[in-house]
Formats: structure tokens, sequence, C-alpha cells
């Protein structure tokens, strides 16, 4: 069993045959960044865009209902702003 973590704090365990050679990174099974062996040093992500939305922010720390309200009310204003 090896445990990867990736650069915003998941862990993902991974399990790999005694004879198999452990990758220095993983994609994280919770948000599919790379994720590495060393949890001070995860590896980053080169992002396209914005690394991480405020909606991302907050949709971490609150729960996945309160996360779906506040995406509702942000489709309702970018809807409202169009
Ligand atoms: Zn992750």
């Amino acid at each position: 069993m090896v445990t990867f973590f990736c650069a915003i704090g998941h862990t993902t365990n991974t399990v790999f045959a005694a004879s198999a050679e452990v990758p220095a990174t993983w994609d994280c099974h919770d948000c599919d960044r790379p994720a590495g062996l060393d949890p001070n040093n995860p590896p980053v992500s080169i992002p396209s865009g914005p690394y991480k939305s405020h909606l991302a922010y907050v949709r971490e720390r609150r729960s996945d209902a309160d996360a779906e309200a506040i995406l509702a009310e942000a489709l309702t204003k970018l809807r409202a702003a169009a």
C-alpha cells in the first residue's frame, strides 16, 4: 500500500504488487491532480487557467449540499447578468 499526496491535501492509497515499481506520481483519486509520495512537497500541476476558483475553495470547505446551493446561486447570477 502506497500513499500519494496531492497539492491540495488529498491522500490516495494505491496497492502495488511487491514486484511492481512504484511511480513517483499518481493521479489523485479526488481531484485528478498529480499526487506524489512526499506530503510536504506534492507535485504541482501546471494550470491552463486560474488554478482554483473562489467557488472551488468554498466547495472544499462546505458540505456538498451547501456547495450545490452556492453553485445554483452563482448560476442564477450568471444568467441574470447575461
Ligand atoms: Zn487531490
